[in-house]
């Protein structure tokens, strides 16, 4: 048996012909920029996340950019965030002049709200946490802190849209949210796409501004912005795709629940750790991700049975040679190194059949019980 790590496939066959239809409406209108679909899809979208303001945005990682220009935020200036995640978090820091100050994590993998004020200097603007893999991090101690210290809060919710925190979704907590609508992420476009959330009008206003190169009316440009727009095909594909995101997050974490149910053995005999939550959707299970003995062996021995995974992440960003500058060194964060060695994503996505997912389970527990693991 076959299992992908993602099966887009699957999902697109039953939206087929609706997705065909709303492309076939942009082209007849001819318009894609900035029309009525992103206009629709800002507003769906405002409403999914309980905000007042939904910007949409060309990326997850350009969404993050716009965020911190839209705080002024730069050279000489400090911002807090985790080691252990996707590239963007911390290289849009760098890319506004300002320098990314990590932090370690615990072991749900999300920031550790007790060593960030630690880590708050004369300098530090803001604080990025990231609710990683779909989890929901500490943020309403992370909001305290800030509040006591008047830093900003940037949500990366990329991989977490519709992930709650006291019955409020994530993205809509700090002063901005950003999203990513990545063909993998939970919810996907067919492309580049990202989201700005936020409740604060003065910054949605100059979001909007920022995002089509700084102009507020035509040829008069207030600030240096950019290129940041989200396309009207982009829009109408997610248009669609929202509706269904609440399913498909529910799906995940019905597949969550088979897999920490099922393995549950293993983790008791030290094998490997399970991905929890306590909360209802407090976790919408972007990935699946194990802490494991022996990882490497483990995922060579699924892929020769056919099952695709993935390492989210092999390296920190601390180690990142393009982060040298920063004069971090191994040893520094412990916890994100440590769980850089031994973290494996298992298939999870929405469309997973209980077969595929009881497969992958069996081999899991072969490699570790049966005679494959010595
Ligand atoms: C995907 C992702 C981003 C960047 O989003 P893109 O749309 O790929 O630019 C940023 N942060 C995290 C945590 C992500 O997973």
């Amino acid at each position: 048996m076959d299992v992908p790590f993602l099966d887009l496939k699957t999902q697109f066959f039953p939206l087929k012909e609706e997705i065909k239809k709303a492309i076939d409406d942009v082209f007849e209108s001819q318009i894609f920029i900035l029309g009525s679909s992103v206009e629709r899809f800002e507003e769906n979208i405002g409403k999914y996340l309980r905000v007042k303001h939904a910007i949409g945005i060309s990326s997850g990682t350009d969404a993050l950019l716009v965020s911190l220009m839209s705080l002024n935020i730069k050279e000489g200036d400090e911002v807090i965030t985790t080691p252990f995640t996707f590239f963007a978090t911390a290289g849009t820091i760098v890319r506004v002049g300002a320098k990314p100050v990590f932090v370690d994590i615990k072991k749900d993998f999300n920031i550790d709200e007790d060593m960030i004020e630690e880590a708050i200097t004369e300098r530090t603007k803001a604080i990025i946490p990231v609710h990683l893999f779909g989890k929901t991090c500490s943020i309403s101690k992370i909001k305290d802190i800030a509040k006591k210290h008047s830093l900003y809060i940037i949500e990366d919710a990329a991989q977490a849209i519709g992930a709650e925190f006291n019955e409020k979704k994530v993205g809509g907590v700090g002063d901005l949210g950003c999203f990513s609508f990545f063909p993998s992420k939970n919810l996907g476009g067919i492309g580049d796409g990202g989201l700005i959330a936020t409740n604060n009008h003065k910054l949605a206003e100059k979001i909007k501004v920022l995002r089509k190169q700084g102009m507020e009316q035509k040829n008069f440009h207030k600030y240096i912005g950019g290129n940041f727009r989200l396309d009207e095909i982009q829009a109408s594909v997610l248009n669609i795709k929202l509706k269904h995101l609440d399913l498909w997050n529910d799906k995940r974490i019905k597949n969550a629940e088979a897999y920490i149910n099922q393995l549950s053995n293993l983790e008791e005999k030290g094998f490997v750790s399970l991905p929890r939550s306590e909360e209802k959707n407090e976790h919408v299970f972007n990935q699946f991700t194990l802490v494991c003995k022996n990882r490497d062996k483990l995922r060579e021995f699924l892929l020769r049975k056919g099952i695709k995974t993935e390492v989210y992440y092999p390296i920190p960003l601390h180690l990142q040679e393009c982060f040298k500058m920063l004069r971090y060194k191994k040893g520094d964060f412990p916890v994100a190194e440590t769980v850089c060695e031994n973290v494996l994503s298992i298939p999870i996505y929405p469309e997973l059949t209980k077969e595929r997912r009881d497969y992958v389970i069996d081999n899991i527990k072969e490699f570790y019980i049966g005679h494959n693991f010595r």
